[in-house]
């Protein structure tokens, strides 16, 4: 079956719309949520190109990238058992879970950067969502709730997130800064109107 990328397409034309009116972060997340929500509860749109899972870790692959660099949307692949290091992201961000299942452990941050676990993990489910930001809570690790499958999640930043430079946190205190990239040789072709 041919990828419904419209879904995709009208999701990145609805969420430009959205930061076209300059909103405040909160407005931005209290909006934006319910939008990728929409798109993560159907799970038709994805091509296959942008779901395959790496062996050895994690894989994030560029969806789309605003032209002024005011958000960008990854799909987040975990193989069998994978998770992230404990992390930051520095800019508003907005998850959600398209296939599989997810938890997310938020981390507050004691003198010296030291990780403590806050609350219980999250785990989400396909069509739920949830939010990180400096302003809210932005340190967390995420693992597939799954040893045994793919899950994926789609996420949207207010960056252009793989040139972001931004934290991983030892258990033992301290911090190593990183830049993601993304893992893409190609773009999906989403402005394709066959598609
Ligand atoms: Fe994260």
């Amino acid at each position: 079956m041919n990828p419904n990328l419209s879904r995709l397409r009208e999701f990145v034309t609805a969420f430009g719309a959205l930061v076209a009116t300059r909103p405040s972060e909160a407005e931005l997340l209290r909006e934006g949520a319910p939008l990728l929500a929409g798109l993560v509860s159907v799970d038709d749109w994805l091509p296959d190109e942008f779901a395959q899972a790496d062996p050895v870790r994690y894989t994030q692959y560029l969806l789309h990238a605003d032209s002024e660099q005011r958000f960008s949307i990854v799909s987040f692949v975990w193989g069998p058992g994978q998770s992230t290091p404990i992390h930051d992201h520095t800019v508003w961000g907005i998850i959600g879970l398209l296939r599989g299942a997810e938890y997310s452990q938020p981390y507050r941050l004691s003198p010296g950067d030291r990780p403590i676990a806050q609350d219980p993990a999250k785990r989400l489910e396909p069509g739920q969502v949830e939010v990180v930001s400096p302003a809210i809570g932005d340190v967390h690790q995420v693992r597939n709730a799954f040893d045994d499958r793919v899950s994926i999640s789609i996420h949207v930043y207010g960056a252009n997130i793989g040139g972001v430079q931004r934290s991983v946190y030892l258990p033992e205190g301290g911090r190593k800064t990183f830049v993601s990239g993304y893992s893409n040789a190609v773009l999906p072709n989403i402005w394709s109107i066959t598609a």
